[in-house]
C-alpha cells in the first residue's frame, strides 16, 4: 500500500485548511468587534481594518 513519503508540516496543513474553514467563502470575524465581515475588507460595524481605525464610524 502506498504511503506518504513524509509527514505533512503544520504550515502546509494550516494553509490547506484555510479554504474550508467557513461555509461562506471570503468571510471572517472582525478582530475588533467580532462581527462577520468580508476578509481583506474594512469592517462595516466598527470601521477598523488590521487593528487600525480606517473609517470614522462614531456618530456625530
Ligand atoms: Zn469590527
Amino acid at each position: 500500500m502506498a504511503v506518504p513519503a513524509r509527514r505533512t508540516s503544520k504550515a502546509k496543513k494550516a494553509k490547506r485548511r484555510t479554504h474550508y474553514k467557513l461555509s461562506v467563502p471570503g468571510m471572517s470575524t472582525c478582530s475588533n468587534c467580532g462581527e462577520m465581515k468580508r476578509s481583506h475588507h474594512v469592517c462595516p460595524e466598527c470601521g477598523q481594518y488590521d487593528g487600525k481605525d480606517v473609517v470614522n464610524t462614531t456618530a456625530e
